[in-house]
């Protein structure tokens, strides 16, 4: 198989640097603003930022409905952050009415936004991470953590006693930064989820 080619919601966050990281482990990166550009990727990261500010772009842009579209139609995703509150199917603490957060239903859980407390907004530490060799030094930025998973649902890592790493079929979510580490493992495991190797 040639290269996969995978977009990067680029609204706002780490865009560049998922794009190298996935470039980094064999994949074709290009940057997703667009309904055509949606279209022609056959995965999608979506990177951490500001859920409420990134579901109001979505709106703006009209792509809420076609990455709700691709994702039910088995599109391979992964979400950090801000990216794993989007990819809930039920989100804690959304924000106000009219400018929370919006659950695209990549993954059947709960996710609690800012979950980590007000106080301590970013911490750092090692993880353990299901199928990877040693720990992950995983960087939470007031990051979320899930509170519900559904049946379907793995739990790759955890943190606080709440997963913070999950896994549904070909959809990824973690609560951490991986693109501010060099370790490239979940990128690739990302990579490894598109071309079915993993
Ligand atoms: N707290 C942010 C939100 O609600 C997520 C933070 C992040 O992505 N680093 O979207």
């Amino acid at each position: 198989m040639s290269n996969p080619r995978i977009g990067v919601l680029a609204l706002q966050g780490d865009v560049r640097e998922h794009l190298a990281a996935l470039n980094a482990v064999g994949a074709d990166s290009v940057p997703v603003r667009r309904h055509a550009e949606l279209d022609a990727v056959d995965a999608l990261l979506i990177p951490g930022g500001e859920s409420t500010t990134m579901s109001h772009l979505l709106r703006e842009l009209e792509l809420i409905e076609p990455l709700r579209a691709r994702l039910a139609g088995g599109m391979p995703a992964y979400g950090s952050c801000a990216g794993m509150i989007l990819l809930a199917s039920e989100i804690i603490d959304a924000g106000a009415q009219g400018r929370a957060a919006v659950p695209l239903s990549g993954i059947d859980m709960t996710v609690r936004r800012n979950a980590f407390g007000r106080q301590v907004d970013s911490f750092e530490g090692d993880v353990d991470f299901a199928g990877l060799d040693g720990p992950v030094h995983a960087v939470f930025i007031r990051a979320p953590w899930v509170e519900r998973i559904g049946p379907g649902v793995e739990v790759l890592a955890q943190a606080a006693g709440h997963p913070v790493a999950v896994r549904q079929e070909a959809v990824l979510a973690t609560s951490f930064h991986p693109e501010v580490t060099g370790d490239r493992r979940i990128h690739r495991l990302f990579v490894d989820i598109v071309t079915e190797k993993a």
